[in-house]
């Protein structure tokens, strides 16, 4: 069974590993459809890292996973070989503080695919087969690019953003970052009522895309500083601000850019462990500050929004390659330029 493989820094390496065997009573044996190719991955490949999380093994990379179903344990119900499912990375241990009180994507002791925040690390779904718990697996309609249905997690991301917001209906938007997660950050509050939807970038390629979006401003944040600036006179222009770069400038603008009373959601995470942010705007004109990470009830629901087509992702889908290419594949998804959402396909 083929996997993609990191070691450390820039090397990533196909190899040639076991197959997993028959299912336990409550797993699935699943094919591998398609795999997104997400911002850790790329942390991982390009750093050896997500954070202070260092690549200490060989680690088969992913998270982002859509497949069909080859075989079931003796305890599955309502999933058969030939099902195609989208796969929940969360696998909370359901017994710690966090879990107890409802927010299993806050686990203590969270298991998630193609992590290296333990040791041994948990190896990821970018590989032929994969042995999953039914529990994570959400059964898709058959005729479904396993694209789309891959989607299902960075949909999860954003919705639980939006969720974390609070309503939109009506209210105008600032993103700062027009990344994937950007990109649908932005699909996601255009579904939830937003009034105006305005994103901020760096890239000129990225703007140039972006402009093709459903958007009704796109900013470049660094040549277009001054209409920035207008946007923290008169305490504030936006009522929700979704941060979505990682950036911690980025970060301090969406704070000074979002009206009193006013939230900004943090979604990109920062790389650097603590950055400077103006404080005025939290005390004096009481902007709320929350972070969002992961998801919880939201995988669920984007799984539904997606195979309904309630919202249409195809715009964010920019490369496809074989799991064979690898190595060019995240080379692709490495440059921001060139790339939104690239997947490997089996
Ligand atoms: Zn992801
Ligand atoms: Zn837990």
């Amino acid at each position: 069974m083929l996997a993609t493989v990191i070691h450390g820094a820039k090397d990533l390496r196909l190899e040639e590993r076991p197959e997993p065997g028959a299912p336990a009573d409550h797993q699935v044996l699943l094919r591998f459809g398609a795999g997104g190719i997400c911002g850790s991955d790329l942390s991982y490949f390009n750093k050896g890292r997500v954070g202070d999380f260092m690549v200490r093994e060989p680690l088969c990379l992913g998270h982002e996973f859509a497949g069909e179903v080859i075989a079931t344990g003796a305890a599955v119900t309502g999933l058969k070989p030939g099902d195609r499912v989208a796969v929940n990375p969360n696998h909370p241990c359901r017994v710690c503080r966090a879990c107890v009180a409802g927010k299993g994507h806050l686990c203590y002791k969270m298991n998630f695919f193609g992590s290296a925040a333990v040791y041994p690390h948990i190896q990821g779904v970018f590989r032929e087969t994969l042995l999953v718990d039914a529990a994570q697996c959400h059964r898709v309609p058959r005729l479904i690019d396993f694209r789309i249905a891959a989607m299902a997690e960075p949909m999860a991301v954003s919705l639980h953003a939006i969720q974390r917001a609070g309503s939109l209906v009506g209210k105008d938007v600032l993103i700062t970052g027009g990344g994937p997660i950007g990109c649908l950050v932005m699909l996601a509050a255009r579904h939830a009522g937003a009034r105006s939807i305005t994103v901020t970038e760096v890239s000129d390629k990225a703007i140039d895309r972006l402009r093709q979006l459903p958007i009704d401003e796109v900013v470049h944040s660094l040549t277009d500083q001054a209409q920035v600036e207008r946007w923290y006179e008169n305490k504030g222009r936006f009522d929700l601000s979704f941060e979505c770069s990682g950036n911690p400038q980025a970060l301090a603008s969406a704070i000074r850019a979002t009206a009193s009373g006013g939230k900004v959601v943090i979604v990109g995470m920062p790389g650097v462990p603590e950055v400077p942010l103006p404080v005025n705007p939290f005390v004096a004109r009481e902007v709320d500050l929350v972070g969002s990470f992961r998801f919880d009830g939201e995988f669920a629901q984007a799984v539904d929004v997606l195979t309904r087509g309630a919202i249409d992702v195809s715009a964010v889908l920019t490369h496809s390659f074989p799991l064979r290419a690898a190595q060019e594949a995240f080379m692709v998804a490495s440059d921001r330029d060139q790339s939104l959402k690239v997947h490997l396909l089996a």
